[in-house]
Order: C-alpha cells, then structure tokens, then sequence
C-alpha cells in the first residue's frame, strides 16, 4: 500500500516536500541556537514553582508565624521621622533609644535590616552611643554587604574573627557564585564591638525573581552568616543553651541545627517556602514611627507586645527601593526586602524549607512517566484512550507535584517530565501507525495473494474484473483478459507426482508474470487455471499478447529436480470488453469459450469465441 503510494506521488510534490523539510529542519535549528534550551527549561521550571507556591499561598496551606514581628521604615514613617528630627537618615540616637525601649519588653531578638555605615550628617557621638547600646544587649543583630567592587574605589577591609562562621562542607556544595571580594563595611565601632553582624546579600534568578537565599556567603576565603542565618543561629542557640559557631553541611548537602534541617543547592543558596503576599497578610508590620511616638509619650490607639517576638526592623517605604520580586508576587508587585529574612526564619522555625528533588530522583520518574503513556498508547486501539491517557497523566502529576510540595515540602520538576509525556506519546502513536499500517499491508496481502503461485486470487481477479468494467464504461475504454489453461495437466501430476505438478504452477506463474507489463493483472484463477487482465487493451493486443505467453510456456524448460526437466504447453483463450460482453461473467465466459476453441484443436494454442464458429483460415 505504502509502496504503492510512493509510486503515485509525482517528482514535483517530492521536491516541493522535500524542499519544505529543509526549510522547517533549518528553522527549528536556528531555534535551538539562538534560545538556550536549557534556560527555557530551568526559567519555565522556576515559573511552574511560583504557581505552586501561590496555589499553596492563597489555600492558606501555611501560616506565618505569630512570633516574628517586622518594625518597618514605611512611607508615613520616612515622612513622619524626616518632620520631626529634620534630617534623613535618622539620627543614630532614635535607633539607640529604640533599642533600650524595646528591650524592656524582653523580645527575643531585634535584627536590623539596615546598615550603619558612616554618614555625613551623623556625628561620631550619636554613632557611638548606638554601638554602645547596641553592644549592651546580646539579642542585637545587624547588617552588612559584600560586593565585587573594584580596588580602587576601596580596600578590602580584614573583619574580626568573631563575624565568621566555620563551615565543615561535607558535600559537592560550591559557594563560586556567593564568593565575594570586596566589603562596605559598617561602622568600625560596631565592628568592634560585640554586636552581631550578618550578611545581607540576596540572590535573583535570572529573570529577576528572589527564589534562593545564601544561609551563608564567603569573603576573603572565610564563611559569613546571612542576617536571617544569623538570626536562627542565635534563636536555636538560647533554646538548645549552647552556641552554633560551627556548622556542617552533610553528605546529602544538608546542613542540621539542633533538629532544624536546612537543605541547600549545589550553588550554596536554599529554595524559601513562601508566606504572603506581603503588608499585613504575613508578618505583623509596625510603622516605625508609631514606637517612636510611644517611646517619646505620645498616645497611640495601638498596643504592642514584644515578648520573646523576632523582630526585623527594616525599610519597606517605596521611597527607599528596598523591594524586591519574590515568587508569590504578581506582575509589578514588589516585596519588602526584610520580609524576606523573616521568612527565612519562619522557614527555620517550621522546618520547611523546600528541598530540590534529585536529578535521579526527577530522572526516575520522567521514566516511569513515559514507560505508563507509552505502553498505554502502543496498547490501546482507541485514539480517543491515548490523548486522554496522555493528557490525564500530565494533568494527574502536575496535581501530584502541588500535593508533594504542600505534605513533602519537595519540589519534584514538572516541565522535563510534561515534555517527556508529550513526547512520548507522539513517538509511540507514530510507531504504533508504523506497526499497523504495516499489519494491515501483510493482511491485505494475504487476503488478495494465492499462497503457492504468489498470483492475486480468484477473489482480487473478481473485484479487478468490476472495477476495470467500471472504469472503462465511464472512460469509454476497453480492456481484456485472457484465461490460461495447462494442457495435460491432470495425466502430468499422475505421472510426475502433484509435487511436482506445483512446481510446474509456479513456474507457470512466473512465466506469466515475466511476460506481462506493470499495469497487466495476473491472477490464479482456480486449479490449474489462470488469468490475465490486460488494462487499456483491445482485442488484436490482446491477441498478441496471448501468443506470447503461449510461446513462452512452450519455449521454457521447466525444471523438475537437479536433473530433470519437462516441457509444459498451455491453452489460452482472449475476450474483451465491451465488445464480448458487459458483466464478468459474460467477458469470462467468452474467453471460456476460445478456450475451448484452443483445448479442442490440438491444445498449445490461443482461441477465440467466435473461431467456435467461424474459425481462423491459418489455423
Ligand atoms: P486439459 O488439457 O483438457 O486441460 O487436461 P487437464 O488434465 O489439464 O484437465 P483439467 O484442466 O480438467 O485438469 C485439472 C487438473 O489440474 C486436476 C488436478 O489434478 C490438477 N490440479 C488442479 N489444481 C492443482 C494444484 O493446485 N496442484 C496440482 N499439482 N495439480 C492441480
Ligand atoms: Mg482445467
Ligand atoms: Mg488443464
């Protein structure tokens, strides 16, 4: 069928489709070189992570923890502050007095998502009394930068040995990209007093959104601590009475505080679950201003209690720009930097930061994926089964991978496992037509071959015999046949054996076949009978033709075995359409007719209907 099909197609079309292969394989290429495949995998991964985290956000799946408090420098505060001490930033005094208000609360913590860094307007006493009260306290916690900044613009500096962490990295963990060469220090008075003091350096995917933290980050060969790191360091360490200067990332790149687990990348940073979306739906944010007007006597409606609270204190006015993109944001949405180091320490405090599935772990079950769509599609034979088998199974695991997130806090891949899906099902569909296009060409031809002369059978010689009369009738056409008989044949199968008597069939096929062209339909018509119907051909070709093959059965030596061979003649006689008749039968029956003309004078020879009657002078 295909072959046939092959040969119908005319050698235009086939460059045109040739052509046109080219051209979309040549697009497809420039494709792949120009976009990254594996950035579109890993940016459209990140995406399916987002959508997750949002699903899990808005079904309030997590909760943020009550404990953690955020003191926020908002719009009203930045206004509010700059009236009433009459510059920005704010005297270094305010923070002081701050501190000491809020510590007689007893909160567990104050982190400050802000640097002190030396300022022109503040003046080295108000610098030193907050370093003072800051080091007054040992739940103060504070914030510095590395960057890469080159030499020139300044030095490196040499921090104390008291802001580092030791790190035993036990893993294939690397820290190249978190590795830094340059420092904005903060105030030297802090630097040199007991004040704790964390890194407040972020990480963005590529396009742009925080998805990793750095618990920790290196400088001059030596580990930092995040502030938030920091932060849980001191929590974990008050609750367990013993301190964590040191930390381990194990074998499996985990690293474990007391039963806290805190999985990490192969690049240093750690995935965040996030809480949101930000002001007033995840931590409680209290404007800064409000506790200095309650520092300073001044009545406010609101009452707060820092007992044991985490508190962040950091900018979220948009004046400021300390915003950042996060996950759980929409489009233009922005996120207080400092919720993001809460969150960090929520995350610590829950135990749930997301964990990254292995790539074995992805690699087994894209596998299992395409092994159930494959054996699905090459099994069913309903077209309707496999697409919904294939779309099912993806929608089914995209659910699957939401419900791991939200009971394993693991982040399983979609889009590779999607991909393979697809993927999968086109090949095992294209295979599966292979397969049976191939199943239906052998059925077709058992169905319209004789098994021992690989002739067309009497059933194909009928639907032949039909079609020809139809086409011809409406292309006023004619065509011919011609019906073979072996002469002799049942005294030559006594005397030789039947055996040989097939072989002699078959060679009789062959002779056929050899003698007539492409468009000729050579049938076994029944027994020893066979039949060819010439296409497009009138009685006088027919004529000739039927002497060939009769010549060429009688010139042929038919071998019987190694050594011995016969002489086989056969009897044939010819009939046409229209002129002999309108239906099978009546075309049949003619040619019978000359047949019997042939068999009845002398055998070896071609007859026709009408010699029965008029018989040919020369014969
Ligand atoms: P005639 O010249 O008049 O045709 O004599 P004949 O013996 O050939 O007579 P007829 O055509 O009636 O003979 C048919 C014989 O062909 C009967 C059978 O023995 C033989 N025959 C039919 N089909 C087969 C076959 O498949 N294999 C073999 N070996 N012989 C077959
Ligand atoms: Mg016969
Ligand atoms: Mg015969």
């Amino acid at each position: 069928m295909i072959n046939k099909y092959l040969k119908n197609i005319k050698p235009l079309h086939a460059v045109i489709a040739l052509v046109a292969v080219l051209v979309v394989l040549t697009i497809v290429l420039l494709l792949v070189k120009t976009i990254n495949f594996n950035d579109f995998i890993t940016n459209t991964e990140n995406k399916t992570f987002d959508s997750r985290q949002v699903l899990l956000v808005n079904n309030k799946v997590k909760k943020p923890n009550k404990d953690i408090v955020l003191v926020t420098i908002d719009d009203a505060s930045y206004e509010y502050l700059t009236n009433k001490y009459g510059e920005w930033p704010l005297p270094r005094t305010v923070y002081a007095d701050l501190i000491h208000f809020l510590e007689q609360q007893n909160p567990a913590s104050i982190s400050f998502d802000l640097m002190f860094v030396s300022s022109m307007k503040s003046n080295n006493g108000a610098d030193d009394k907050l370093a003072k009260v800051m080091n007054q306290y040992d739940n103060i916690l504070t914030g510095m930068n590395f960057d890469d900044m080159s030499y020139e613009v300044r030095e490196p500096v040499n921090l104390p040995a008291r802001l580092k962490l030791t790190v035993n990295n036990n893993s294939d963990v690397d820290f190249q990209n978190l590795t830094f060469t340059n420092c904005r220090p903060i105030l030297s008075q802090i630097i040199n007093s007991n004040t704790k003091i964390g890194i407040l350096n972020i990480v963005r995917s590529s396009d742009g959104i925080v998805r990793e933290f750095p618990a920790t980050v290196k400088y001059q060969n030596d580990y930092y601590p995040n502030l938030a790191f920091l932060t849980a360091l001191n929590y974990q360490s008050k609750l367990d009475k013993k301190s964590y200067h040191e930390i381990t990332i194990d074998k499996n790149a985990t690293i474990k505080v007391s039963n806290k687990k805190i999985p990490m990348n192969k690049d240093g940073g750690l995935i965040l679950n996030w809480y949101g979306p930000s002001q007033g739906q995840t931590y409680e944010h209290i404007p800064l201003y409000k506790l200095v007007m309650l520092m300073n006597g001044e009545k406010i409606k609101e009452q707060y209690d820092f007992k044991d609270k985490i508190i962040f204190v950091g900018t979220t006015a948009t004046s400021m720009a300390d915003v950042k993109s996060v996950p759980i944001t929409g489009a233009g949405e922005t996120y207080p930097g400092v919720e993001i180091y809460a969150t960090f320490m929520n995350n610590f405090i829950d135990n749930n930061f997301i964990k990254k599935a292995s790539p074995a772990t992805n690699t087994i079950i894209t596998l299992l994926l395409m092994a159930f769509v494959g054996a699905v599609v090459l099994r069913t034979n309903s077209t309707a089964i496999a697409i919904s088998t294939a779309v099912l199974t993806a929608l089914g695991y995209t659910l699957l991978t939401y419900f791991v997130m939200m009971f394993g806090n693991l982040w399983i891949n979609i889009v590779v496992p999607v991909l393979a899906i697809m993927t999968i099902f086109v090949i095992a569909y294209v295979v599966k037509y292979v397969i049976k296009s191939r199943d239906f060409e052998h059925q077709y031809k058992l169905a319209t071959t004789d098994g021992l002369t690989e002739l067309y059978n009497h059933r194909y010689f009928q639907d032949q015999m039909k079609r020809q009369i139809a086409q011809c009738q409406r292309y006023d056409s004619e065509f011919s046949m011609i019906i073979v008989d072996i002469d002799h044949f049942k005294s030559f199968n006594d005397t030789y054996g039947h055996q040989a008597g097939d072989a002699v069939l078959r060679q009789v096929a062959q002779t056929l076949k050899t003698n007539s062209r492409s468009t000729d339909i050579v049938c076994r018509y029944g027994g020893e009978e066979m039949s060819i119907i010439l296409t497009n051909t009138g009685k006088e070709e027919a004529l000739i033709k039927a002497h060939n093959v009769c010549n060429a059965v009688a010139e042929r030596i038919f071998k019987l075995s190694a050594t011995q061979t016969v002489h086989v003649t056969i009897s044939v006689g010819v009939s046409t359409f229209p002129e002999d008749g309108e239906t099978p039968q009546q075309i049949i029956e003619i040619a019978d007719q000359g047949l019997y003309y042939a068999k009845e004078h002398g055998r070896n020879q071609v007859g026709l209907a009408e010699y029965n009657t008029n018989p040919p002078e020369n014969k």
